[in-house]
């Protein structure tokens, strides 16, 4: 082979690795993963949304792998082997319609983190919540009442975000809200520790990561963020490496 045609084999193989992020290490299938979802209906694929049969064919392809699928409250507990928690952000209707009877029919669990006041959205009901708490599978975690950047609201109000929506969750579930999750993924130190404070067990964080055990840092425990317009390749990289970067 002449030079040229190295260079250019050479050239496509790394652009292919950079796309792909190759250059990631994978990491031990031991670690535990945490999948961050928000919306999941049938419209165009972007950052916040998800299609239905796109998330099937991912909820499909971890149960091949024989990934278990767990609630982040079960997966802190015990984050053995090949363990999984799906998670959906901001409380969508459309969990409800299309990603619950995914979750149904694969058994798997989930964890749900409400914002009960947040705006401009499509919310679930009382009676969506009750019937997905009555499955079994869901876990509903909170999200802040509504929605707001906790690590720029006044003490006073942030305190009382963390706090009521644990109130307005365990008033809508009838059972312990014990896992938070920092809405746009924004925290300080102070912040970690109202959430602390309010007896939330467990906070997710949008860092892009996996890690090893989630039970040393259960308060800032990141994620892996998916995209609605992920490709296979994609998904699996951003499972096996903790990120993909579009
Ligand atoms: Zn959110």
């Amino acid at each position: 082979m002449n030079t040229l045609v190295w260079l250019i084999t050479i050239v496509l193989i790394l652009a292919v690795a950079n796309r792909y992020q190759l250059w990631r290490i994978a990491k031990p299938t031991s670690w535990p993963r945490l999948l961050m979802y928000h919306s999941i209906a049938p419209e165009a694929p972007t950052g916040m949304n998800t299609p239905p049969e796109v998330f099937e064919a991912q909820v499909a392809w971890l149960k091949k792998q024989g990934y278990h699928f767990c609630t982040v409250t079960e997966l802190l507990a015990n984050p053995a082997t090949k363990k999984v928690a799906i998670t959906f952000d901001d409380g969508f209707a459309n969990n409800y319609h299309y990603a619950f009877p995914i979750l149904q029919k694969y058994q798997a669990k989930a964890t749900i983190y409400l914002a009960p006041q947040i705006a401009d959205i499509d919310k679930l009901t009382s009676e969506h919540i009750q019937t997905m708490q009555a499955s079994g599978l869901i876990e509903f975690g909170a999200h802040s009442v509504n929605h707001i950047n906790l690590a720029q609201a006044s003490a006073e109000q942030a305190q009382q975000e963390i706090q009521q929506s644990k109130q307005q969750i365990e008033q809508l579930t009838g059972q312990a809200c014990v896992s938070f999750a920092y809405p746009f993924g924004r925290f300080n130190e102070q912040v970690v520790a109202w959430v602390q404070q309010a007896g939330f067990r467990s906070a997710v964080t949008t860092q892009k990561k996996i890690i090893a055990n989630p039970q040393q840092q259960p308060l800032t425990i990141p994620r892996i963020s998916t995209h609605g317009a992920m490709d296979k390749g994609q998904f699996y990289v951003a499972f096996s490496r903790g990120r993909y970067k579009f």
